[in-house]
């Protein structure tokens, strides 16, 4: 394992736009484990590749939390939304990205997607509900998006500030803090 570190907000690597992979190799499953390692390590349930400065459009979930379906991993390769319902809603998000905040995001209620899983063998979904919103919050990451885009300007600047703060904490302290 080469336990990449998760990159945080204000990371310029984290803006960077993930490219299309060509086809689902021996390279693309060892990431997924490298990925998956990072999302046990750091208490997540879904990760981008872009969060350990892979820029690659490849997207992990774990659906053993109880609210994604399915009980396995979820293993995602160039995403595409074909359709995207205009009734939405707003939830809080986090992000292992941006720790300690939870940011409400609008976003479509419901998607039809493409993907290629870990056979390189092209899927179609129809996701809703939490489902829908977790893989808009990772297709967001692929095109450089975090969750505190959302936010006023005002409110994204407090908002890295206070990211700049908790992981100053982090640092000196090794643990993470709870403020909202
Ligand atoms: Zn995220």
């Amino acid at each position: 394992m080469k336990d990449y570190e998760l990159l945080i907000a204000g990371n310029p690597e984290l803006r960077r736009k993930a490219q299309p992979v060509d086809r689902v190799d021996e390279e693309v499953l060892e990431l997924f484990r490298e990925m998956i390692h990072v999302m046990h390590r750091d208490e997540g349930f879904g990760l981008a590749a872009t969060q350990i400065g892979i820029h690659k459009r490849v997207i992990v979930l774990d659906c053993s939390e109880s609210y994604l379906p399915g009980d396995g991993y979820m293993y995602i390769v160039n995403p595409k939304i074909s359709w995207k319902s205009e009734e939405t809603d707003i939830q809080e998000e986090a992000c292992l990205s941006v720790p300690g905040l939870g940011v409400p995001v609008e976003r479509s209620l419901e998607l039809k997607m493409s993907y290629l899983d870990e056979n390189n063998d092209e899927k179609l979904l129809h996701a809703k509900d939490f489902f829908a919103r977790a893989l808009q919050h990772e297709m967001d990451h692929l095109d450089g998006k975090l969750m505190i885009d959302y936010l006023s300007p005002l409110k994204k600047k407090m908002a890295l500030k206070r990211i700049e703060k908790i992981m100053q904490w982090k640092d000196s302290d090794g643990e993470e803090t709870s403020i909202k």
